[in-house]
């Protein structure tokens, strides 16, 4: 605290990253980075633009983003003009929070959910509630077409759950909310479902974010981006250009844009990644834990006889991160993120000593 900060700052409560520790030899399972390198051409791009002596830097990159915008257009087979780019998918969503979630009426996201949602709430002012998920952690549509919100948003796959809604479901709540909103958040959807994407053409309030973070392996390049109708598009345009007109600089764009166009590694990766998972969760139920079905490039898992904050603590000690998140309803949870095969062998055999 200090008398120099704005009340806005008073009242934040920032949200709080999964630890990055600065020790070797860690089994990092903890924050759903993806375990296998990004496409060689992103390096290889990133190298090129960089040169001999970097003197490309010396000019600001290409405010708009075009050559990634129009690799992504391209992947999903729609237009730029429905594409936007921004540092990250914390960013976008950021954008998207003040630029076409802050409404009357309130704003509504899952009980369960990526706790950044409540932390730019806070920031922007936005009234928002949370309506609880089932009982086996699933998004009912229903509870929030019943609500008449202002404006909703979620995760597909849902995180810390994993779980993913069908896109019949989605469809079916754009369609009933025409005047409100609907952002789905895809960090994950890579690892086993199907885009939103497909579904934009139909619906004027549908917005879909992604990052290149966890299934392109690029989370220490800071690329997100969103999908949508021009007028959507243009609402996080005009938010960007009201705070940094340069959000991507020269060597996250060449380095993301060759990322995108390199399908082969990314279907190689994620279904790697994807395979991966389906085998944890076999173990680890043989194990006693229940694991929530998971589409993405993590498990959510608790064990009938241990107590998940000691279980993570254990792990610790035996040099291996997971997620355990204090809050009410999962605080018996683990997040686990899907490693190589080497690394979920390592997590298989210290969970068999502990529990
Ligand atoms: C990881 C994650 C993000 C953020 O991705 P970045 O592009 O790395 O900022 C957004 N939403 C959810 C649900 C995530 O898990």
């Amino acid at each position: 605290m200090s008398i120099f900060w704005s009340p806005v700052v008073h009242a934040l409560s920032p949200y709080t990253p999964g630890e990055q520790p600065k020790l070797d030899g860690l089994i990092k399972l903890n924050t759903n980075e993806n375990p296998y390198p990004p496409s060689p051409h992103a390096v290889a791009a990133i190298q090129a633009e960089l040169g001999e002596d970097g003197d490309r830097l010396k000019l600001y990159p290409e405010p708009t983003g075009l050559m990634l915008r129009e690799a992504l257009a391209d992947h999903f087979g729609i237009d730029s003009t429905n594409v936007f780019v921004g540092n990250s998918s914390d960013e976008v969503l950021a954008h998207t929070f003040i630029g076409l979630l802050k409404h009357d009426r309130p704003l509504l996201f899952p009980d369960i959910t990526y706790s950044f949602y409540p932390v730019y709430c806070g920031l922007y002012g936005i009234d928002y509630r949370q309506i609880a998920l089932d009982e086996r952690f699933a998004i009912r549509v229903d509870d929030y077409i019943e609500a008449r919100p202002g404006a909703v948003i979620f995760p597909n796959p849902n995180a810390p759950t994993g779980r993913l809604l069908p896109l019949t479901d989605i469809s079916r709540l754009a369609s009933a909310l025409p005047d409100s909103p609907v952002v789905i958040d895809e960090a994950y959807i890579d690892f086993g479902g199907e885009s939103a994407v497909a579904l934009i053409a139909e619906h004027a309030n549908l917005l879909v974010t992604q990052t290149l973070s966890k299934s392109r392996s690029l989370a220490g390049l800071r690329v997100g981006f969103a999908i949508g109708q021009p007028h959507l598009i243009d609402a996080l345009t005009r938010v960007k250009d009201s705070f940094n007109s340069y959000p991507l600089d020269r060597l996250a764009l060449v380095g993301a844009t060759a990322a995108v166009r390199d399908r082969e590694w990314f279907d190689q990766t994620r279904r790697r990644v994807a395979a991966s998972r389906d085998r944890l969760s076999e173990e680890l139920e043989s194990l006693g834990f229940e694991v929530l079905p998971s589409a993405a490039n993590f498990l959510f898992v608790r064990h009938p006889q241990h107590d998940a904050a000691q279980l993570a603590a254990a792990l610790r000690e035996q040099r291996i991160l997971v997620r355990h998140f204090k809050a009410a309803r999962i605080d018996q949870f683990l997040r686990i993120t899907v490693g190589t095969t080497a690394q979920c062998n390592a997590l298989v055999d210290a969970l068999q000593s502990l529990v």
